[in-house]
């Protein structure tokens, strides 16, 4: 039997078969790697491992037993589990970018058997959290994702229509001119945590898209994969980024599984 494993800096996530032949995905808490060798432990049918991430070197030092392992560089992984799930899905193209939105974000340009990574920012699922917490003191991902979803933003975001008041805007009204640029403007209020938290995940998910858009533009592709545990029943995440890609007149494109590309390409590698 054998496992994809992909130790990122937020999350480890796991690929194996079960005894019907279906793909199981699951995922560990990278900062208890511990947990993940546990689990490995107590499935001793488990002989090779297919291994990637950032953490890869980690996990392979707290295995107990003597494994096989496989190790993938992580773009490699990541695309080949694309790939993989592109297939799945009934997918036919093999020119766009791939963004994965892990604990930072990493961009490449899939041309048919060839890829490269050819962006990234720091601003990830990691500043979601991170800039949730500190402006609201909630750590815990699913209750900042829940409370966003029920968050408005334009108490705090500045949109163009508010700079060209009473004028025909150059650009769509409606577009972000200046994430949280209403704070400085206005007199400070009180905003509610939703909303606070709506607008944090609006400027994450406007980073990540411009940029996206602009290596679409650039390499000449028209499909953009949105990949990243990030994006994990987080429709409202989803929503910002598929509105301003369609946007942009570029076509955004969901697999189901987001965050496991990874060990999905590590366990095909086997
Ligand atoms: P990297 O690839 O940058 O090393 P990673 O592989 O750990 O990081 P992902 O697993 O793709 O990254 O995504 C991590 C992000 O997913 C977190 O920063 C957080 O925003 C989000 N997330 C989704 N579900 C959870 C969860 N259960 N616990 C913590 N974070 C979660
Ligand atoms: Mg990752």
């Amino acid at each position: 039997k054998a496992i994809g494993i992909d130790a990122g800096g937020t999350l480890t996530k796991l690929a194996y078969e079960n005894e019907f032949g279906e793909l199981v995905l699951e995922h560990f808490p990278s900062n208890d790697l511990q947990a993940v060798t546990d689990w490995i432990s107590n499935h001793p049918e488990i002989e090779e491992i297919g291994l990637t991430g950032g953490r890869a070197e980690q996990v392979k030092n707290l295995l107990k037993e003597v494994k096989s392992i496989h190790y993938i560089v992580e773009f490699e992984a990541t695309l080949k589990g694309v790939r993989y799930q592109l297939i799945q899905h009934g997918h036919q193209f093999d020119r766009s970018i791939i963004t994965n939105v892990g604990t930072g974000t990493s961009i490449h340009f899939m041309d048919g058997e060839t890829h490269n990574r050819v962006g990234g920012t720091g601003i990830g699922g990691g500043t979601l959290v991170g800039l949730a917490a500190l402006t609201t003191g909630i750590y815990d991902y699913h209750e900042i994702i829940k409370k966003a979803q029920y968050g408005e933003r334009q108490e705090i975001d500045l949109l163009v229509q508010d700079i060209y008041q009473g004028m025909d805007t150059p650009i769509a009204g409606t577009l972000t001119a200046s994430n949280f640029g209403k704070m400085g403007i206005d007199e400070t209020k009180n905003h509610p945590i939703e909303n606070i938290l709506a607008t944090v995940q609006g400027l994450v998910g406007e980073v990540i898209t411009t940029l996206s858009i602009q290596l679409a533009e650039q390499n000449q592709v028209e499909h953009i994969i949105y990949i990243g545990t990030t994006l994990n029943e987080n429709e409202a995440l989803k929503k910002v980024i598929a509105n301003y890609t369609i946007l942009k007149k570029k076509t955004p494109i969901f697999l189901e599984d987001h965050g496991f590309s990874g060990a999905i390409g590590a366990f095909l590698n086997i």
